[in-house]
């Protein structure tokens, strides 16, 4: 089934920043599902449902210059669309608005990468409520979500990698290279992991503080106490 992933974008040359918001994924339910995008509103709350279960819920946003009913997004022949539904601030597809101010679209394809601006920055305010929305957008991007060829190889590289490690040096903190030695929780597929030159591999999040630490850019591996420079030319 298509799938659809909303991304929060700065935009580099803007003077401030856009909305903030955590990703929204979006697996539709059948083939002629559309997804409503609008203002937030307590009636119908915020749903985010995981990004494998089907769900055409509405998307809300907590801005005032998004309007109640904004754009939809629909699949047709396996290409995603977009039009305004009348919006009073406008929709922008790469910049370019979309209809007049309260006039319906017409549909416009939607590739993968697509930045979608919903509204323009509201000058009165400084507040996050008078900040448009502006969204990169995944298209059909499930497959890397899920297990495939690619990422469940790549993962059965880093696991010989530390094999490898094992049987030469034979510390015992890498027998479990499965498992990440700071959560104690498996190393899967479809996880950002952070890989040292020792090969000790970790999620990206339970290193991360090590990582930036006071001692930047030294990194002493917490598993074998090697110490690696990660500013060193490659
Ligand atoms: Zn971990
Ligand atoms: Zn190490």
């Amino acid at each position: 089934m298509p799938s659809l992933r909303l991304v929060p974008h700065q935009d580099p040359r803007s003077a401030r920043p856009s909305l903030t918001f955590t990703s929204i994924s979006r697996t539709l339910p059948s083939a002629s599902s559309v997804i409503r995008v609008g203002r937030y509103s307590d009636r119908e709350g915020s749903v985010n449902p995981a990004p494998n279960v089907p769900s055409d819920a509405p998307v809300g946003f907590k801005s005032k210059v998004v309007s109640r009913k904004h754009c939809e997004f629909w699949c047709a022949n396996g290409r995603w669309h977009i039009k305004d539904v009348g919006s009073s601030s406008g929709t922008f597809l790469n910049h370019i608005r979309l209809s007049q101010p309260n006039l319906e679209s017409r549909p416009f394809p939607v590739n993968d990468g697509d930045i979608v601006q919903l509204g323009i920055d509201f000058r009165g305010g400084e507040e996050m409520i008078f900040r448009c929305v502006k969204m990169r957008v995944e298209c059909n991007r499930g497959w890397q979500k899920s297990l495939n060829n690619f990422n469940v190889t790549t993962h059965k590289r880093l696991r010989n990698l530390s094999k490898g490690l094992t049987k030469k040096d034979g510390d015992t903190a890498s027998t479990h290279s499965s498992e990440c030695a700071i959560c104690l929780m498996s190393i899967a597929p479809c996880q950002s992991l952070f890989v040292a030159p020792c090969s000790h591999v970790w999620h990206y999040k339970c290193i991360r503080p090590i990582l930036s630490g006071s001692n930047w850019p030294q990194f002493l591996c917490p598993n074998c106490r090697a110490v690696a420079d990660l500013e060193a030319d490659v």
